[in-house]
């Protein structure tokens, strides 16, 4: 495309005046015919200036009106941009209404919304599962429409790494939840979705470990009760008493993991704890640490327990017991001879912290991020050596949940393992 330079247009314009200035000196009326001439001139370029801004005000014409000279050259390069943005235009609309289908075909609500809560889009799920109205609700503050003040909260929070389940705003049956994501430049997305089956599915699972537990303790109790009895009366039959001793293995072993899934589904079916008591952690770890005395004996093991006696912690004596018993016991069990077991209870500036460790095999790392999951065992036959049932660390997991806090395992092969965590200062006593 041409562009005109100063030069270019310093020659157009002598090509109108040069023959008038020749015409005004031959007639000697040059003043006349230079105004003439620029009378002339300016109305030519009015008229094009008329053209123009008729055609971009009124006609809205797509198709270029005919222009002469320097105005020819401005109105197509007017139409060249005008085209350039209606092709960025379409695209970006494209890309918009791709957004929205695709955020139709989720089978979750989604709302965009602005950093300070003013709503810019939702889907039809977000009509049906919050009871938004669109285009109605199209600039409202979303707090308006969700007021829970754990929603509120949530929010002003800024930390969305975990979702939020809250009962559904319209119907108290469901319950929903809810994910923010930061989204493009200040604008955050809202994805709810409706997980009342889901739950329900969870909660009747535990239920029905904790109910199937429950029905196998009792008869579990009769046949120890049986067992001890045969082994009375096997005392002089070496091969019966052997039968005997298996069986009294083995359903020693049966009670520890029903005890353990009890444990955990106690622990996993528990809402929320009870954070008004305080527990005596000085006495809860002095019983620990004869056990863990007792225990160890067997293997000659080092057990040195160093213990703040003024840390105590809120909450659940039987959860933070079996939180910290696991731990140790595990550490018990897979040390072997003459090795050694320190355990930590201290306070440190973000709260308590507690802390195993021990000397044993070690783990490899690819088996430390499963640890915690159920049943998860690293050497089934070595576990069963122990007596453990793989729930042990899952118990730790939940129990820890409660306390908003996690486990932190490191270990390396042929050295030990260090088990710890840090129970922040808000659960102090
Ligand atoms: P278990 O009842 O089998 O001990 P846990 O959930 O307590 O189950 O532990 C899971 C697995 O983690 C164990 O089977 C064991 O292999 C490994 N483990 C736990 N604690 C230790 C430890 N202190 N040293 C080495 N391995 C451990």
């Amino acid at each position: 495309m041409k562009v005109y330079t100063w030069k270019q247009l310093f020659w157009a314009m002598c090509l109108v005046y040069i023959p008038v200035v020749i015409l005004g000196l031959l007639t000697g009326h040059l003043l006349e015919f230079l105004l003439v001439a620029t009378v002339l001139h300016i109305a030519w370029h009015y008229y094009f200036l008329k053209k123009l801004n008729d055609w971009l005000w009124v006609s809205k014409s797509t198709v270029l009106p005919p222009g002469k000279s320097v105005w020819e050259h401005a109105y197509i390069g007017i139409h060249n941009m005008q085209q350039r943005y209606r092709k960025r235009h379409k695209s970006l609309a494209n890309v918009i209404s791709r957004f929205r289908e695709g955020s139709e075909a989720l089978p979750d609500a989604v709302v965009v919304f602005k950093k300070e809560g003013e709503i810019v889009w939702c889907n039809h799920l977000a009509q049906f599962q919050l009871g938004f109205k669109w285009p109605e609700d199209a600039g409202e503050n979303i707090t308006n429409l969700i007021r829970h003040p754990d929603f509120v909260e949530y929010l002003r929070s800024n930390s969305y790494q975990d979702p939020l389940d809250l009962i559904s705003p319209i119907n108290s049956e469901k319950l929903l939840e809810f994910r923010v994501m930061p989204y493009a430049k200040d604008q955050r997305l809202l994805i709810v979705r409706d997980v009342t089956s889901y739950r329900q599915m969870d909660e009747n699972r535990r239920n029905f470990v904790a109910n199937v537990s429950h029905e196998l303790r009792t008869p579990l109790t009769v046949l120890q009760g049986y067992i001890e009895i045969m082994e009375m009366s096997a005392q002089d039959d070496p091969r019966q008493l052997k039968t005997v001793r298996v069986l009294e293995q083995q359903t020693a072993r049966m009670c520890a993991l029903v005890e353990q899934l009890m444990t955990l589904s106690k622990i996993e079916g528990a809402a929320s704890v009870d954070f008004h008591e305080c527990i005596n952690t000085a006495v809860l770890l002095t019983q620990l640490e004869n056990e863990a005395i007792a225990l160890g004996r067997k293997k000659s093991l080092s057990i040195n327990f160093v213990v703040d006696p003024k840390l105590s912690v809120v909450g659940d004596e039987m959860q933070l017991r079996s939180i910290m018993a696991n731990l140790v016991y595990n550490a018990i069990n897979y040390t072997p001879e003459n090795g050694n077991v320190k355990v930590l209870w201290k306070r440190i500036p973000e709260g308590a912290y507690f802390c195993v460790m021990d000397t044993g095999d070690g783990i490899a790392p690819e088996h430390i991020l499963h640890l915690t999951e159920r049943f998860y065992r690293v050497d089934a036959s070595r576990s069963r050596d122990t007596g453990g049932s793989g729930l042990g660390l899952s118990i730790v997991k939940h129990g820890l949940s409660h306390y908003d806090s996690e486990l932190d395992i490191e270990s390396n092969i042929g050295e030990g393992s260090q088990f710890s965590f840090i129970i922040s200062k808000a659960y102090l006593c």
